[in-house]
């Protein structure tokens, strides 16, 4: 069944509505597999193999994609991977995603290794924020957990985004019990001499093949206790649609505090996205198993009313709630990596 397509103003923008009457209005777009780190809960220890070339969507058919899916109300479109920033072509990429008719909010998501070299031509290409995944600020432990070096560079990344104005910064951090978790008071001082809004992930248990399983797992009633051991948090209230992550902040602190209880108290009844894997695949949820076909469409047919029906069977599958701790749970073959996150 197609999801109901409103006509919403006179000058013929649309919003599509999912069968729980949720808004979809963003769009996550993955535009590449491969990363320069292997993080251990991303990335399984023999790493998974590389995508073709021609698996891969080309930017004119990711752009093809981006713009029939902002004439049917997408609004914001976060670029993800993979490590976007390793795909030549990323910068000029994101100018021509942000011009579409619409013109349509640009963000990125980035493991801020390549952000020093390129914030200052992401800016200038139109891109309005980015969020850094950073787990720890331990240089040996960034070591262990993403199999690779970098943390100053990453560091170093945090500021250059700062300076050139990719406001409001955001950094991602996802506490692991028994690996980086007694970390999360550190990440939380950040705010008190940054503008950076530092959110807390719960770690998800994606693919079953990972280093890091359930017993990993560090909740948000966690993440709160170690957070409240720093001082006393307000919480800020943050009514934008969408919005993922409970705010806080410390007194007088200058940034933020974000905790995103993605499973243990789930959000998907605010839920407005839907994901493009780099080789063209819809998730109508991050932890879907099914996804639907985009590329061969894309490939078969220049009509774009076949991509429209596409995206929206996608918004029609949109499960109620994601299924994690149920027990008709079921693991997906992807990685995190493969998804976009
Ligand atoms: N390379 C980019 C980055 O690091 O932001 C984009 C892709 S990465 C897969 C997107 C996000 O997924 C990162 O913030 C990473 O921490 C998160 N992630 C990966 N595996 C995860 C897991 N099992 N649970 C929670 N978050 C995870």
């Amino acid at each position: 069944m197609l999801p109901r397509i409103f006509a919403t103003s006179l000058n013929r923008k649309f919003s599509v509505l999912d069968s729980f009457g949720r808004t979809i209005d963003y769009l996550r777009l993955s535009i590449t597999d491969r990363c320069n780190l292997r993080c251990r809960y991303c990335m399984p220890d023999a790493g998974v193999p590389d995508l073709s070339h021609h698996d891969i969507l080309s930017y004119e058919e990711m752009l093809r994609v981006a713009r029939v899916a902002v004439d049917m109300g997408v609004r914001k479109i976060r670029v993800t991977g993979g490590e976007p920033l390793v795909r030549k072509g990323v910068i000029d990429f994101i100018a021509r995603l942000g011009a579409l008719p619409g013109n349509p909010e640009i963000t990125l998501t980035t493991n801020g290794l390549l952000l020093g070299d390129y914030a200052r031509d992401l800016k200038a290409a139109g891109l309005s924020r980015v969020n850094v995944s950073l787990d720890t600020l331990r240089p040996e432990r960034f070591r262990a957990i993403t199999r690779r070096e970098g943390l100053e560079r990453v560091l170093a990344g945090l500021e250059a985004a700062q300076c050139h104005g990719l406001k409001p910064l955001k950094i991602n951090m996802v506490p692991i019990a028994g690996v980086n978790a007694d970390e999360v008071a550190d990440f939380a001082r950040l705010t008190l001499k940054h503008p950076w809004d530092v959110r807390f992930i719960e770690f998800m248990p994606v693919a079953r093949d990972l280093d890091y399983g359930e017993e990993h797992r560090f909740a948000a009633d966690r993440i709160l206790g170690a957070l409240a051991e720093q001082g006393k948090l307000e919480l800020i209230s943050d009514s934008r649609p969408g919005s993922v992550a409970r705010l806080y902040r410390y007194d007088g602190g200058l940034g933020r505090i974000g905790v995103i209880p993605a499973v243990s108290q789930h959000f998907c009844g605010e839920c407005n996205r839907l994901r493009i894997t780099a080789d063209g695949r819809v998730r109508p949820c991050l932890f879907s198993v099914e996804e639907l076909d985009l590329r061969i469409v894309l490939r078969s047919s220049d009509d774009d009313i076949h991509l429209k029906a596409v995206l929206a069977s996608a918004v029609a599958a949109k499960p109620e709630k994601h299924r994690i701790g149920e027990s008709d749970f079921q693991q997906g073959s992807r990685h995190m990596q493969g998804i976009g996150g």
